[in-house]
Order: structure tokens, then sequence, then C-alpha cells
């Protein structure tokens, strides 16, 4: 199937070419003609499927007829962190090149100045967080009785960082008769409910099991016996393999993301750090330097897990095991992209153990344990920006088993769903989940016969892409 296929126009087809793009992805190719039908959609897609025009191409070519107004954006896109409202605008530029729309970023820790005077003028496509949605609504600066288009992104994502009863609230806001997508990685109870109260008779759409790992990406365990100074001698050691060109290193905590930075920092790494407690500019400009190489490493937390579109980054390390099962899928999911290679290593210490056997549930694959972390080495000319205390690393271990395709691999078994505790706005930093909501487990794995996008590398993705 080609981009042609789907109904697009020319002006469209135009600016997707130019990108190099040749076939639409399977969540594409299934959602742009319902989406150009009016229909409401919900997407069962994680981040790397090619999601984001799945929506954005559509939008652009509904939106092409008609004039905004001041004030009445005609059409709302809610994003759950800054990051990704910032990439699908990047989206709307990329693909809208041949149209005139005009669009506004409303995201918080950033000046509201210029962003309301963007409203004020009218607006045809308005990308937010809710949060700052929320507060410009209730200064009265912002209409929304003129938008006929929401999408609601990564809604399970809104739902861990309580912003459902803030989306429920700006859902009631816009017109009865609109057209909504909503689009989600898993399905828990909630987002079920928020559906089935906001959406008309939706057609459902599902490209990937929304529990399942890219089979491009190999995967190893990485035991730690002792305390964090240990994690870090293996981190380093690791980090030194030449093949590390770039890594995302995930911690679960902003104070581990902070300390893990300096440390790396101390031993001559070139790294960066990315967290919540950061404001948006410093976020940006963070974000700014590791795409543009300045640093090759980036230490995060969790709000940089998903979405985050850099191009081929070749390492992830999970400095902590996730909290969350389904994080552990999205923090790998930042290597491996668009069809390339990538490699993730979970470092599993004592306060590890638990996380990781749930996350081998989920996944249903048992990750295999690294037999030795090679000690670190001098270093070596060829490897001057690694380290400056001058050692270098050896290649860690053998070549590493690819994790096995999904179809061979057991399937972790759907869990009864229990809905997740809603975390309300002021839970909303990086700390941990509570003991029994970990318990309670709400992923729901899904069987999805069609492989979606993380099944073998289908052939469109070898051409065309942007590494
Ligand atoms: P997303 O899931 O929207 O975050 O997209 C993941 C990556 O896939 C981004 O780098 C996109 O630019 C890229 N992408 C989107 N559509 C296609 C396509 N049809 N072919 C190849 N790559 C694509």
């Amino acid at each position: 199937m080609s981009f042609a296929d789907l109904g697009l126009s020319d002006e469209l087809l135009r600016a997707v070419g130019d990108t190099g793009y040749t076939e639409p992805t399977p969540i594409q190719a299934s959602a742009i003609p319902p989406v150009l039908m009016m229909r409401d959609i919900i997407g069962i897609a994680q981040t790397g499927t090619g999601k984001t025009a799945s929506f954005v191409l559509p939008m652009i070519d509904i939106l092409a007829q008609g004039r905004s107004r001041a004030r009445m954006p005609r059409s709302l896109i809610l994003e759950p962190t800054r990051e990704l409202a910032a990439q699908v605008a990047e989206n709307f530029e990329t693909y809208g090149k041949y149209h005139k729309l005009s669009m506004a970023l409303l995201i918080g820790g950033v000046q509201m100045g210029d962003q309301v005077k963007a409203l004020e003028k009218g607006v045809d496509v308005l990308i937010a967080t809710p949060g700052r949605l929320m507060d410009l609504f209730g200064r009265g600066k912002i209409l929304l009785t003129g938008c006929s288009m929401l999408v609601i992104d990564e809604a399970d994502r809104m739902l861990d960082m309580g912003f459902i009863p803030d989306i429920e609230e700006i859902c009631t806001k816009l017109p009865a008769q609109r057209q909504t997508l909503l689009f989600s990685a898993t399905m828990p109870a909630p987002i079920k409910k928020l559906a089935d109260r906001f959406l008309n008779n939706p057609k459902t759409i599902e490209v990937a099991r929304p529990a399942s790992t890219n089979i491009n990406i190999t995967q190893w365990v990485v035991p730690v016996k002792g305390p964090s100074f240990e994690k870090r001698k293996a981190l380093r050691a690791l980090l030194g393999q030449e093949e590390v060109r770039t890594a995302i290193i995930f911690c679960n905590r902003k104070t581990t993301v902070r300390e893990l930075n300096k440390s790396l920092r101390e031993h001559g790494f070139s790294s960066g750090e990315i967290h919540g407690d950061m404001d948006q500019p410093a976020r940006v400009a963070e974000l700014e330097r590791f795409k543009k190489g300045d640093v090759n490493i980036l230490v995060a937390s969790d709000v940089a897990a998903r979405g985050l579109d850099v191009k081929g980054v070749s390492h992830v390390f999970n400095y902590d095991a996730p909290w969350h099962p389904d994080d552990y899928v999205h923090r790998i999911g930042r290597t491996g992209r668009g069809g390339a290679t990538g490699v993730a290593y979970t470092f599993v210490g004592p306060d590890d153990a638990e996380n990781i056997d749930n996350i081998e549930k989920l996944t249903g694959q048992k990750i295999a344990r690294i037999a030795e972390v090679p000690a670190a080495s001098e270093r070596t000319e060829e490897a001057p920006r690694r380290e400056r205390s001058g050692r270098r690393r050896e290649r860690v271990v053998e070549e590493a088993p690819r994790v096995e395709a999904r179809e061979e691999a057991p399937r972790a078994q759907p869990r009864e769903e229990a809905p997740r505790r809603e975390r309300t706005r002021r839970d909303r930093d990086e700390r941990p989940r509570g003991g029994r909501e970990r318990e309670r487990a709400p992923v729901v794995v899904e069987a999805a016969d069609d492989g979606g996008w993380n099944g073998p590398v289908p052939d469109f993705l070898n051409v065309g892409l942007r590494y």
C-alpha cells in the first residue's frame, strides 16, 4: 500500500514524499481513511509505530477546509508532556508545509504571553498539555466551542500523570458534535470508561500488542549484587564499549538522574540530564544537545521515556528497573526505532528484583543475564570523549542472543483488569507507585494477530529513513 491509496491530498502526499517515507505504517494505513471519513477512533498503538502521522496527516486535510476565529481553536490535541507536544508540533510543521494552517503550542514551563497572543489571533490547531490548557481556560483566554476535532494522545500516560479529571472536564467544554481520536498503548479500565463516555461509535484499531518489545532490540539484564557504586561501575564499563555511540540512561528518581549525571561527568563521560524538575527551556536545550551530538549520553527520568523521537539511539540503559513494567517497553523503545537495531541493558540490584520479575511476566520473555561485566581498561586515542581517567572499555560479552520473535516467545498471561489509581495532579511527580498498586499490575496484555510495527522489520522501514 502507498500513501496515495489513503485518500490524502496532493499537497500532503508531496510533504510526505519530502520526508522520504514511501509506505504508510500499519497504524497509518488503518487509521487515516476512517479519520478522513470523520469517524471517531480508538488507536491502540505505542509510540514508535508512526501513530503521530496517523492523526496529523488526516487532520491537516480536514482542517484545510475552513477558517480559524479569534480565541476559538478549530482542533485540539492533548499531550501528557511538553516534549510530546513539541514533537507533534514538529510533525505539523513537516507535513503541513504546503498548507497554510496556523498552530499554537500551549505547554507549561514557558512564558504564557506568546501563547496567548497566538490564540487571540485564532488557530487551526492547538496542541496542549492539560494543566496549561485548564489554566488558560480558567482565565477566560480560550473558548473551546469551535473545536470540532479532539485528539487525546497517550491516554494511559495521562492516566498515570493524574490528568484524567482534567481531560473529562475539557471534553465537556467542546461541542458534542465533534470528531474524537484517542490513542493509548494500553487500555486500562479508566481509559475504556473515558472512551465510552466521550467517543461516538469509535472504530478500534490495534497495531501492536501493548506489552510486546521490539524484536530489533537485544536485551540484557545486568545482575548487580552490591550498592549503587557497583551499579555505576558496571554502567561505566558497559558505556565504554566501542559500539555505544549514543545512550539514554533511565533512572526511577530525579535525584538519581542528577547524581548519576554528575558522577558520569566526573568520570569524563559526555553526558546530560533531563527530568521533570527542570524548566521547559532547560529540558529543550538539553534534548537539543543530545540530538545534535554535543553529548552522547542522556540521563533521564521517565518523563523522557515516552515518545521522545531521537534518531539513532544505539543503547538504552535502565539504571533502575522501572517500577511499572509497561514503562520498560517504552523506555527500551527509545532504541531500535524505525527498523534499526538497538541494545538495552537493565541493571538489577536487590531493589530491582521484583520489578524485573513483573517486566518478564508482562513481556512473556525471560531476558538473558549478562555473564560478566568487563573491567574498565585504558583508553585509546580512538575513544577520546568517553573518559577523562583514560580507561578503555573492552567488549563485554559474546554476541547477545536476539530476543526471540514474539510468536515463539511465551506470552504473558492476560491479567484481570484492575483499575489504576488515578493519580491526582499533586501526585504527579516521579515517585514510586505504592506497593499495593504495584501488586495490582494493571496492564492488560492484548493479543494482536497482525504483529503491528513491532513485528519483523517490514520493507518500508528499510528505505527512506532519516538516520
Ligand atoms: P511516532 O510513533 O509517531 O513517534 O513515529 C516514530 C518514528 O517513525 C518517527 O521518527 C517518524 O518520523 C517515523 N515514521 C512515521 N511514519 C513513517 C513511515 N510511514 N515510514 C517510516 N518512518 C515513519
